[in-house]
């Protein structure tokens, strides 16, 4: 794939947190905590986690006074930032649930994640949130043997597991979506697209109204057993869950916990009929392929293409870069993949480029725990499969919570202990190693019929 020069609309932004957000104005934060308050439960972090915890809890017990606190504003992290893919595909392989719990509990896992999308979907009609969502389902296609090779094998494999995916016929492929290259697709109905910023703001204001109270410009310095610190107080609660996700390494003694990766995105301008008439993509399917340093993407409601990829993937220290700001070599690339799949968008303008961060445990399973005794709780490492795996994860912590077993709580992800990533320079070596052999398989592939040993080795080194 060349190099090609990407040009900018004439109001282009680079970062501003995401287009999502600027596509609906600026928010306009709610005041800052103001002194030490006491609460039932405190939720740290207003993304989807902390607001679908909030949500659920407050429906269950109307009583409950919950406070969440927020270092920016509802929707500042991942939430308001991803690739609108409300995705059935779970966190981590289902091998590593299975591990400990077994197939079966794993198979039920994978159901309960097909469910979490219709769920997502029925409260957003109740609530009256209006996040342009389609279940228009996803299609992952293979540009080359390797990739199809892959794409054979993943969904033979995923039956064991419940997943529910097919392998298209070329004509199949054909009218869905015309993609340059591709020699073979997958299609599951388990997806739906979604505007991300439009979910994370209605649902906020739902949870606002509800009674939850919401400070925002609020960064917790410290978690401890039943308190959350603040610059401008401190909450005393009996829980304290954590919804912090791909920023929990900024705070106190969480460094090593999850891995902050960082994830790129661009949009462009709306693209012309004739485009559209050219590509197809009429039922907004979500958009995957099968390389390693994958892509994805969404058709926007407005009718542009949201594309997405790995950026820079780490930065020295898990450090977080706040605002989404991306470098010129990644938007480069990012529209470079973009017009080898739709050689016809070629003409169009980038009319915002912007990064955030999700978080990665050492294994890539996600995790949602309550200890009881310390009041302490939280959930995440989706490994960028949160847009649906942070509402159920709201609805067993509300469980867990309230000390009401469910067939959530069972779960196999409830509870899993999980080892702290390795001390720095080893962190950084490792996941820019990753990367930098993905990116050697995906070139080696181009002339292969398997699976580089580049991309098996890379795996080796970060447990992926
Ligand atoms: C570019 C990108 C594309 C993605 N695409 C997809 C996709 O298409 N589908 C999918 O399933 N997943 C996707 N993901 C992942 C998904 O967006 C996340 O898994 C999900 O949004 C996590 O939600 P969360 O609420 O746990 O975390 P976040 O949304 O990150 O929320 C955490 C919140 O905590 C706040 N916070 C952090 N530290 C503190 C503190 N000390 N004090 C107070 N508040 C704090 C932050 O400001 C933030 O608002 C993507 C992620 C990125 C970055």
């Amino acid at each position: 794939m060349s190099t090609r020069v990407p040009s900018f609309s004439d109001d282009f932004v680079n970062g501003d947190v995401s287009f999502w957000h600027r596509s609906l104005g600026d928010p306009s934060p709610a005041p800052a905590l103001d002194g030490d308050r006491r609460a039932d439960v405190v939720i740290v972090g207003a993304g989807y986690t902390g607001l679908w915890t909030a949500y659920y809890l407050k429906r269950a017990r109307p009583s409950l006074d919950i406070v969440v606190l927020e270092k920016e504003f509802a929707g500042f992290g991942a939430s308001g930032r991803n690739g609108g893919w409300l995705t059935g595909d779970l966190a981590g392989t289902h091998e590593r649930y299975a591990k400990t719990h077994g197939v079966e509990a794993t198979r039920l896992l994978q159901q309960e994640m097909y469910s979490s999308i219709d769920e997502v979907i029925e409260v957003c009609g109740k609530e009256g949130i209006d996040a342009d969502i389609v279940k228009g389902g996803v299609l992952n296609v293979a540009r080359g043997s390797a990739q199809a090779a892959r794409l054979r094998a993943s969904v033979a494999a995923g039956s064991r597991w419940g997943v529910e995916a097919e392998l298209l016929t070329p004509e199949e492929r054909e009218a869905r979506l015309r993609v340059a290259g591709a020699v073979q697709a997958s299609w599951s109905t388990h997806c739906a697209r979604i505007h991300p910023g439009k979910l994370v703001r209605g649902l906020a204001k739902v949870v606002r109204e509800s009674g939850v109270e919401i400070f925002e410009r609020t960064p917790v310095a410290e978690i401890a057993p039943h308190r959350a610190v603040t610059p401008y107080g401190t909450v005393t609660a009996d829980y304290v869950i954590r919804a912090t996700e791909g920023f929990t390494a900024t705070i106190k003694g969480l460094r090593r916990q999850w891995l902050p990766m960082n994830s790129s995105m661009i949009v462009t301008e709306p693209l012309p009929d004739a485009f559209w008439e050219q590509v197809g993509w009429e039922g907004s399917e979500l958009l995957g392929d099968m390389a390693h340093y994958y892509m994805y993407a969404q058709r926007t409601a407005d009718g542009r293409i949201a594309f997405g990829g790995r950026g820079r993937p780490y930065l020295y220290g898990s450090r977080v870069d706040a605002r989404g700001h991306t470098h010129d070599w990644t938007i480069e690339a990012l529209w470079s993949l973009l017009v080898d799949f739709f050689p016809a968008a070629a003409p169009a303008r980038i009319a915002h480029a912007w990064s955030g961060v999700l978080g990665v445990p050492r294994d890539w399973c996600s995790t949602v725990h309550v200890d009881h005794s310390t009041g302490l709780g939280w959930a995440g490492g989706y490994t960028g499969h949160g847009v649906t795996t942070t509402n159920l994860a709201g609805r067993t912590l509300r469980d867990l919570i309230l000390d009401e077993p469910s067939p959530l709580t069972g779960l196999p992800w409830v509870g899993r202990e999980v080892r702290a990533w390795e001390p720095e320079p080893l962190r950084w070596l490792g996941v820019h190693s990753m990367y930098r052999l993905y990116r050697a398989a995906d070139a080696r592939e181009r002339s292969m019929r398997r699976t580089s040993s580049l991309a098996r080795i890379a795996d080796l080194i970060t447990g992926h």
